[in-house]
């Protein structure tokens, strides 16, 4: 993502005291919303910013503690596949990029108060299928998680500036469980050989993101963070209940990537997620009573 450290240096200024500078995981674990320049890559070779805030991500989510909320709508997703534009390999996951100067490719409802634009899209995975997902379900953990990211538009004027607002981003979070093939999905998996390196990219033109929504709509949402640096508390997530499927060979393909650049000595890109956070004081909402029965968890 585009979220560039002069942002960052902006809100640590902005909010002092609030967001310490400490050394963390070295930055070819930069962040799941991050874009990677060789600008930001020099700037990784530092201590970079880590929160020592009250709502960081990812959390476990304890479906007995959960808060039934019946104003819940689900989200509206109004995906435009025209606007996918790349595919790139930014040394710590592969991401598709989307045009956003426009409103053509959004959700709202939902638990939003606004509507926001898709930026990118991404994956967290294992390097066995007993770990990989960020979030967790009743310490369930799943072998990969999908995160769609998306920025506020009525409060922000980029995506650089929603890190620094509280209601800057909402990001789709969904579950991925080992099964059939996923064969809508089979057109990026075709295509991650080409970015196999950090710093791939290549064009990658008419995918529409919607195919990878489960169909069930029921969600968790609570107030948390980016998860890897700067791990800033700007984030509405919203975790779809229901796991889509991909196949043991698709999976494996994500992690045929590698970490490392053309020359380097290789090293698989697997198990780039971060552990669950605590949940302190937040409350997870959930679009579906504890006696409802329409969920998998
Ligand atoms: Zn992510």
């Amino acid at each position: 993502m585009v979220f560039s450290f002069r942002a960052i240096f902006a809100f640590t200024k902005r909010f002092p005291g609030r967001y310490q500078w400490i050394p963390v995981r070295n930055c070819n674990l930069v962040s799941c919303t991050q874009n990677i320049n060789t600008a930001k890559q020099q700037e990784c070779q530092n201590p970079v910013t880590v929160s020592s805030g009250t709502r960081q991500s990812p959390i476990d989510i304890n479906t007995a503690h959960c808060v039934y909320n019946p104003q819940l709508k689900p989200l509206k997703i109004s995906y435009d596949p025209n606007n996918c534009l790349r595919l790139r390999n930014n040394g710590y996951f592969f991401q598709v990029d989307f045009e956003d100067s426009k409103d053509s490719s959004v959700i709202s409802s939902g638990p939003l108060k606004n509507h926001y634009r898709l930026k990118q899209f991404h994956f967290h995975w294992g390097s066995k299928s007993d770990r990989g997902s960020e979030h967790t379900v009743n310490n369930q953990v799943y072998p990969a998680e999908l995160h769609l990211v998306h920025w506020n538009p009525v409060k922000c004027n980029n995506s650089d500036e929603a890190i620094l607002s509280e209601d800057g981003l909402a990001v789709i979070g969904v579950f991925l469980k080992l099964g059939k093939r996923h064969d809508r999905l089979q057109k990026l998996v075709d295509a991650l050989p080409a970015v196999k390196h950090k710093d791939a990219a290549i064009e990658f033109l008419n995918f529409d993101p919607a195919c990878m929504i489960p169909s069930c709509s029921d969600y968790w949402t609570y107030p948390g963070s980016l998860t890897s640096p700067p791990q800033t508390e700007c984030v509405t997530w919203v975790i779809m209940k229901d796991p889509i499927e991909i196949s043991p060979e698709q999976l494996a393909t994500f992690r045929s990537l590698f970490y490392t650049s053309t020359g380097e000595k290789q090293k698989n890109m697997v198990d780039n997620y971060r552990p669950v956070q605590p949940l302190l004081k937040r409350t997870v909402y959930s679009t579906t009573s504890p006696f409802q029965n329409s969920v998998s968890q």
